[in-house]
């Protein structure tokens, strides 16, 4: 039977490591918590400013801070975003070229000769088999009629009322 000093001795050095144990792993847990919110903000937004207070938010307030970033973070990264924008404007792009009045940007059906809405010559009838062909064409795509060089391309002008 060890005397009690030699057992109150082994008991405070081993709650002493516990505690330091416990100090580590809970500064870890806060640095990498800070260092998380760090990149994540980074990834989301380019503001100086938002990054250094979400940051801070974590850094000061640790778990609730996350929450509150977790709830007022920006939806998308700055990836997500920047893809999505791309794929905006490749459809815009694909879509506007075929289907945009080149005079005022008004959408309009592919068959139709004139803007609607600027009142822009946008085709003219195939003199042979009377399908809508663009200006610019040198022949009908359709019959292939070279209607191009008998009727010079008129330039699109926008109607001025
Ligand atoms: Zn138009
Ligand atoms: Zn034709």
């Amino acid at each position: 039977m060890p005397p009690l000093e030699d057992i109150m001795v082994i008991a405070e050095r081993g709650l002493r490591v516990s505690v330091t144990i416990l100090a580590t792993y809970l500064v870890a847990v806060w640095i990498a918590t800070i260092w998380w919110t760090f990149r994540d903000i980074r990834a989301r937004s380019g503001d100086v400013w938002l990054q250094v207070t979400a940051t801070l938010l974590v850094a000061v307030f640790n778990f609730p801070g996350l929450l509150i970033y977790f709830i007022l973070r920006p939806q998308q990264t700055l990836a997500q975003s920047y893809v999505e924008s791309l794929e905006e404007e490749a459809w815009r792009r694909s879509v506007g070229d075929a289907n945009a009045c080149p005079a005022c940007g008004q959408l309009v059906e592919p068959d139709f000769l004139f803007c609607p809405a600027c009142q822009a010559r946008l085709r003219r009838v195939c003199a042979r088999c009377e399908r809508p062909v663009l200006l610019s064409w040198k022949l009908c795509p359709y019959c292939g009629s070279m209607t191009g060089s008998a009727a010079p391309a008129a330039p699109v002008t926008p109607h001025v009322p």
